[in-house]
């Protein structure tokens, strides 16, 4: 059976009676400042929500598999003691098919409040638009969420098949909180996390990893050193770095780029330089005219689905040592594989009808050169979020507009993925990317 083509108005109305509910849940969330570590007050929110709207739910620790599989994030940044990821449940009245909606609420940091227009934490209103830190990313999704499944329960009552949801933590630096719900037994037939995707399929993401480069040194009056400061050595390792981020992104030019591309391509053929190298935060050194006797760097490095997370690392390793030796290498955090959802399941196609019969048109498609907590799902998973701008930047914003388009959308996906038959393929084929 097609979607409930009667059922479209119904929700957009629901979704839409709700839209000042749906700012102001945004805007809440936005002004909880939820860093790593911080997590609490958001989740407070997003439990409480749940509850309200008949959800069972629990809270998730974080806990280490016993056996190490290359994905967790390892080292963890911060300890796991009190902090937990929110996971509800509706029970499905049966038979039918069962729906994980998810969103993360841990947000980056702010790295020069005092440039903002808009106080990152003060979750403002104007121009249309919610600004703040996580306002885009991804505090709007997880609200579009929230109102799309309270819209869908108010106007259809209890689905088929199970309807599940998880607000999870650390997706900006481990990915460990999705693995711990899916793990607790969240997994469902199929996953939609709400990461601002301007409204398309976003299908694809490529491997992360965080890297800690070190160099140290005696110091040394400037004019008296040997030539090879830390500093120096450092400067080198990045030049090798760049030079190994630059073939990372051949599309064939070599036999070995050749062979790479054809694993990597979805993302070669969809971005100009999809698997970036980032020298995120740099540290070290106290007077200009001292060598410094430590300096650190801390790397994020983008790859494809040629490499697994341990090859990447080894990938690092091997070209800072085959440069500079001397630069300590160590790993933390991410260990992100490349993945790459087929968009010809019921999932893309459920979630394309839904868009089409809410908004006109079949959605394009989105290949991310990051990451996203789909990574770690088995099953069918799409990411379908707002409009925002200057997500990890400064005046980070989210399109009121688009907030409450996903979440009518989520709340007609509701429906049509729930029923146990399957969707009819033709006239649903997401459209290209744009
Ligand atoms: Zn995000």
């Amino acid at each position: 059976m097609a979607l409930d083509a009667g059922l479209a108005p119904r929700l957009r109305e629901a979704v839409a009676a709700r839209r000042e509910e749906l700012i102001e849940l945004t805007c809440a969330l936005v002004r909880e400042r939820s860093l790593l570590g911080e997590e609490e007050g958001a989740q407070r929110l997003v439990e409480d929500r749940l509850r309200r709207l008949g959800f069972t739910v629990e809270r998730v620790p974080i806990e280490l598999p016993a056996e190490d599989d290359g994905t967790w994030g390892y080292p963890p940044l911060e300890s796991y003691a009190g902090r937990t990821c929110v996971a509800g449940r509706v029970a499905g009245a049966g038979p039918g098919r069962s729906l994980h909606l998810s969103g993360h609420v841990d947000v980056v940091p702010v790295e020069a409040p005092e440039t903002w227009r808009h106080d990152p934490w003060a979750g403002e209103v104007a121009d249309g638009r919610v600004w703040g830190r996580g306002a885009g990313d991804m505090k709007a999704g997880l609200a579009a969420y929230l109102v799309g499944a309270a819209a869908y329960l108010e106007v259809c009552g209890v689905p088929h098949g199970d309807l599940l949801f998880s607000s999870v933590i650390e997706e900006e630096c481990t990915g460990n909180g999705m693995k711990a719900v899916l793990a607790a037994g969240y997994d469902a037939d199929a996953t939609l996390i709400g990461e601002p995707s301007e409204l398309r399929l976003m299908h694809a993401g490529a491997g992360v990893i965080w890297a800690r480069l070190r160099a140290r040194s005696a110091g040394a009056h400037v004019a008296f050193g040997d030539g090879t400061s830390s500093s120096q050595r450092m400067l080198a390792a990045l030049g090798a770095l760049g030079e190994m981020e630059r073939r990372l992104n051949l599309l064939g030019e070599d036999a070995e780029a050749r062979t790479r591309a054809g694993a990597d391509a979805v993302f070669l053929l969809a971005h100009d330089r999809p698997f970036r190298l980032n020298a995120g935060t740099f540290a070290g050194g106290a007077w200009p005219s001292s060598e410094p006797a430590t300096v650190e760097v801390r790397l994020r490095v983008g790859f494809g689905p040629s490499l697994t997370p341990t090859e990447a690392q080894q990938l690092v390793a091997e070209t800072v040592r085959g440069t500079t030796p001397e630069v300590e290498v160590s790993f933390e955090g991410f260990r992100a594989v490349a993945y790459c959802d087929d968009l010809d399941h019921d999932l893309a196609l459920t979630v394309s009808a839904a868009h089409a019969a809410l908004h006109g048109g079949a959605p394009a498609r989105q290949v991310l050169a990051a990451t996203t907590d789909a990574r770690s799902v088995a099953g069918p998973c799409i990411c379908y979020g707002p409009t925002s701008g200057a997500i990890h930047a400064t005046d980070e914003w989210v399109d009121i507009d688009s907030i409450e388009d996903v979440a009518a959308t989520v709340a007609l996906t509701i429906d049509g993925w729930q029923r146990a038959e399957a969707m009819p393929r033709a006239g649903l084929e997401p459209a290209p990317p744009d």
